[in-house]
């Protein structure tokens, strides 16, 4: 497949069933080695591998240089076996080297030495750093989950639809690029944060299953797992109950997964909200590693430790074995990470050789609660046992912080652990200017319809059909059975504030069309980037990603961004303010 009218073979597939063959190779120069002052070693490298090629020493090539090499392969001579190099058993003879373009020495060694660079050098010379078999492989997996999850969902007749990039601003609460318009000036279109109104009103066009690699675009601060631009597989179903949507999806990315790693997961297992935050502190449990939150409220009913009398909630953790490593200072700064997340407290007991309890505190908890506690956190001598009692979202917040902290292996590391997050609020604290509440992921998210009565009475309780797909601890994506009727859709306005009025002005255009005939639907999105990171065994987004920006938002290879030319700033009717000093 790869051969062209330039070559005939890969430089990495060559092996000693090609001996006696005259093949010719394309590809970059690896490395010179003089042999002697006849010859030379030139290893050759395509995205494929490197091969060893003798050629004469009066051939000036260096590093980088592109060539063609014609030659025959023979098997190395005794001793001069590479076994670690999958070609290392065979090189090439009888060398005609055609010189397809000189090259400049490169910045950095085009090899794993690259990855000690500072990042804005390899991200300066991207097309360099890409060369390298780190970044092939990332890019080349990268295509797998993408192709997968292609057929994954063509397999289920979802159609590919593409969605405009320019866009009006959306409800959908991350900050957005705005674009000007040069025709209406003073006008702006917004970039899409997601194709969310388009793929909704896709199914108000009958579309029934709808499917995009869609590019998304927010002005957020930029992390590892984030980028100002990623890649979400997007899809929207109608007829469909919450099961139907996670099953879909849950096919298209265990598809992708096994397309790069070759493990079968039979099914995503499902847990609610509730029971991630009880057990795990946190909406994106990285199910890999235990030290789970235990409940110890009851434990203290009567207490005579006034930290824990009274405690709405009281829960702990077992950091099991680390007692000996937490020294003093280290616990000071648990104890301070707990209090910056707003806990009154932080309580360690180290449990000592003989099992019992070692704290500044232990001396106020009875035998009973010291035993108690043992018993349900399965204390073992070694271990250092952490508890917070505070209210339920601040003790289930610091623990599952400080499990993750204590705990967490690097997200890539396997095995991966799939999980469907469901029930997720319908709403989630309140708004500060408003002091109604704020919607737990956008406004048109369907309440769970066992809640309905309780949108009165105790609206924070009520629960949205809305769902998160999490993987080792990171969020992948999310989605929600949507509201269709506007009786709802209003009940739902009217907890959070907006009325009819505001309602039409924001959010007319999306929702009028539903009076034509919007079906029942639901969909889902999850960040493609993100996949393919933990796929491919890597931290941070950027490695998977050709062309991504720094952490601070530049893009150093092409400089952006830039200041526009004045000329273009008037004719979109735009003055710029000086720069913040
Ligand atoms: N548009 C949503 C998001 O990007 C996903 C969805 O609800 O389908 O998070």
């Amino acid at each position: 497949m790869s051969a062209t009218s330039m070559r005939t073979n890969m430089c990495g597939e060559l092996r000693t069933a090609h001996i006696g063959q005259t093949v010719s190779v394309c590809g970059w120069v690896a490395s010179r080695r003089e042999h002697g002052t006849q010859l030379a070693f030139v290893d050759l490298r395509d995205h494929t591998g490197v091969v060893q090629c003798v050629v004469d020493n009066d051939v000036d090539v260096r590093s980088e240089f592109v060539l063609r090499v014609t030659g025959v392969v023979r098997a190395r001579l005794e001793g001069t076996v590479n076994a670690n190099l999958p070609t290392g058993e065979i090189e090439l003879g009888e060398c005609q080297v055609e010189v397809l373009r000189n090259a400049e020495p490169p910045p950095f060694p085009i090899d794993s030495r690259a990855d000690k660079v500072e990042e804005t050098t390899r991200l300066q010379f991207r097309y360099l750093d890409i060369r390298r078999e780190r970044m092939q492989r990332n890019l080349r997996v990268r295509a797998k989950v993408n192709s997968a999850i292609r057929r994954a969902m063509e397999a289920q007749d979802f159609v590919e639809v593409e969605t405009p990039m320019l866009v009006p601003s959306t409800p959908e609460g991350a900050r957005e690029f705005l674009v000007p318009s040069r025709k209406e000036p003073g006008s702006f279109y917004a970039l899409p944060q997601s194709p969310q109104l388009f793929k909704q009103l896709l199914m108000v066009a009958g579309m029934d299953r709808y499917y995009q690699i869609a590019r998304c675009l927010r002005d957020e601060d930029l992390r590892a797992d984030r980028q100002y631009e990623f890649m979400q597989l997007d899809a929207e179903m109608s007829f469909v109950s919450q099961d139907d949507v996670l099953a879909a999806i849950g096919k298209a990315v265990t598809a992708a997964a096994e397309a790069v790693t070759g493990e079968i997961i039979p099914t995503i297992e499902q847990m609610t909200w509730r029971d991630a935050m009880n057990r795990f502190g946190v909406d994106k449990p990285d199910l890999r590693f235990g030290m789970e939150l235990t409940e110890l409220t009851d434990v203290f009913g009567t207490t005579e430790f006034k930290a824990f009398a009274g405690a709405a909630c009281i829960k702990g953790i077992n950091a099991s074995g680390k007692a000996d490593e937490m020294g003093r200072n280290k616990l000071d700064a648990l104890t301070d990470k707990a209090k910056q997340m707003g806990a009154k407290g932080l309580v360690w007991l180290k449990v000592a050789a003989d099992g019992s309890l070692e704290s500044p505190v232990a001396k106020f908890l009875s035998a009973d609660e010291q035993a108690e506690v043992s018993r349900r956190l399965d204390a073992k001598p070694g271990d250092l046992i952490l508890i917070v009692a505070d209210s339920w979202d601040t003790t289930c917040d610091v623990l599952g912080q400080l499990r993750n902290d204590l705990g967490r292996p690097p997200v890539w590391q396997g095995p991966y652990r799939y999980v469907w997050v469901i029930e997720f609020p319908l709403f989630v604290g309140l708004d500060k200017e408003t002091g109604k509440p704020k919607p737990g992921h956008h406004p048109f998210c369907m309440p769970h319809p066992d809640d309905l009565a309780m949108f009165d009475t105790d609206p924070m309780a009520v629960r949205a059909m809305a769902y998160d797909l999490v993987l080792n601890g990171w969020e992948l994506g999310s989605g929600s059975i949507r509201i269709h009727k506007s009786e709802l859709q209003r009940k739902v306005f009217t907890a959070l504030g907006i009325s009819d009025e505001d309602a039409e002005k924001k959010f007319g255009f999306f929702l009028r069309p539903f009076e034509y005939g919007a079906p029942p639907h639901g969909g889902f999105a999850f960040g493609i980037d993100r996949l393919v990171a933990i796929l491919a065994g890597e931290e941070n987004i950027r490695e998977v990603i050709a062309f991504p920006k720094t952490q601070s938002g530049s893009d150093p290879m092409t400089n952006s961004p830039t200041p526009a030319d004045p000329k273009q700033l008037t004719e979109l009717g735009i003055r710029t303010l000086p720069p913040k000093v």
